[in-house]
């Protein structure tokens, strides 16, 4: 109940209008990222980097209102590439298509991603959106990865389609980020059961890392704070044989924090995506709605 209603308004224009501008919800959210510039966001990746922990950084946002803000984007996002190489650091940038114009026609997010996949040589990762958008997300991975290896893609466990969308992908030796799922979906498209989330997690899991060992997924991420998964995966790989250093690790700033510096010191590879922009309500009302307990977090800060 608790996480239909905050999935609901994160979609609400009235709430994402008012509520960002009260101190205590403003203040909360300072445990998911570290700050709304670029340069708190990369100031923390450089804290991780000391850590052996990789970054992503995305600039928070999603459906656009003028096809002048999707340019404003990739501005930004060429100067986050700029950034990260000045400073050296292992950082590498997530993206929705939608920020980059998507609702304004394909090719205008496809020429966004396109340009950004020629100014870096590290991997440009696209975020998965909701339902609605897999199909010409994996349409538009698919055009730009002809000419451009360095694109990852994110797939979501909790769609029951996923299964075939990887399969379809591996020809193409993808990088693949798989996580459960964030937006509040249809039974018809996505399971609704936690155990079914989970159970197709696993078998996706294993897709991937057999897919790795074969040579056909050129980088398997595993992106979950769920440290059953994470032990699970981790029992697959040895079965399989896939070595440490050929699957990763994702969770987000500030979620698990001693999962990340564990499995970084037992030499796995880890990622954390660190976000970063004012346009924080919906992408932090999904972040409540995943663990209703974090609500008592934020009431806690009204209080303060
Ligand atoms: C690197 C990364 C990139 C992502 N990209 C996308 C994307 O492109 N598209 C998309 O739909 N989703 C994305 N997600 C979100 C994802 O779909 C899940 O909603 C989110 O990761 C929570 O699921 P879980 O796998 O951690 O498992 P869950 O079963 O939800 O949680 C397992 C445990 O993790 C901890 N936990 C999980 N979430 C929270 C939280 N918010 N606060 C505190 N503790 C928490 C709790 O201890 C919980 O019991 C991304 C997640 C990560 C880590």
């Amino acid at each position: 109940m608790m996480r239909k209603a905050l999935l609901w308004a994160s979609t609400n224009p009235f709430l994402a209008e008012r509520l960002p501008r009260m101190g205590f919800v403003k203040r909360a959210t300072s445990r998911f990222m570290p700050g709304e510039s670029l340069e708190e966001a990369l100031a923390e990746a450089e804290i991780m980097s000391v850590k052996g922990i990789g970054t992503l950084v995305t600039l928070l946002g999603e459906n656009l209102s003028s096809i002048e803000d999707a340019d404003a984007v990739l501005d930004q996002y060429l100067g986050v590439l700029r950034d990260v190489t000045k400073r050296g650091l292992d950082a590498e940038i997530s993206i929705k298509l939608t920020q980059l114009g998507l609702d304004f026609g394909p090719e205008i997010a496809q020429e966004g991603l396109r340009r950004l996949a020629e100014a870096t040589s590290s991997i440009v990762w696209i975020d998965m959106e909701s339902s609605d958008y897999v199909d010409v997300t994996l349409d538009i991975f698919r055009n730009v990865k002809l000419t451009h290896s360095n694109l990852g893609l994110c797939l979501q466990s909790y769609l029951r389609r996923t299964g075939n969308d990887l399969e379809n992908l591996l020809p193409l030796d993808p990088s693949i980020r798989l996580v459960k799922g964030a937006y509040k979906e249809p039974r018809e498209v996505a399971y609704a059961r936690k155990s079914e989330v989970d159970k197709h997690y696993l078998r996706l899991s294993h897709i991937l890392l057999n897919a790795r060992l074969n040579g056909a997924a050129a980088r398997p991420v595993i992106a979950t704070h769920d440290t059953r998964m994470i032990e699970s995966v981790n029992r697959i790989a040895d079965e399989l044989g896939v070595q440490r250093e050929d699957y990763e690790f994702a969770m987000l700033y500030g979620i698990e924090r001693t999962e990340q510096d564990r499995l970084a010191r037992s030499g796995h590879v880890v990622r954390v995506l660190i976000c970063y922009g004012s346009s924080w309500f919906p992408w932090y009302m999904r972040r409540l709605a995943e663990r209703p307990a974090n609500v008592w977090f934020v009431a806690k800060q009204l209080f303060r």
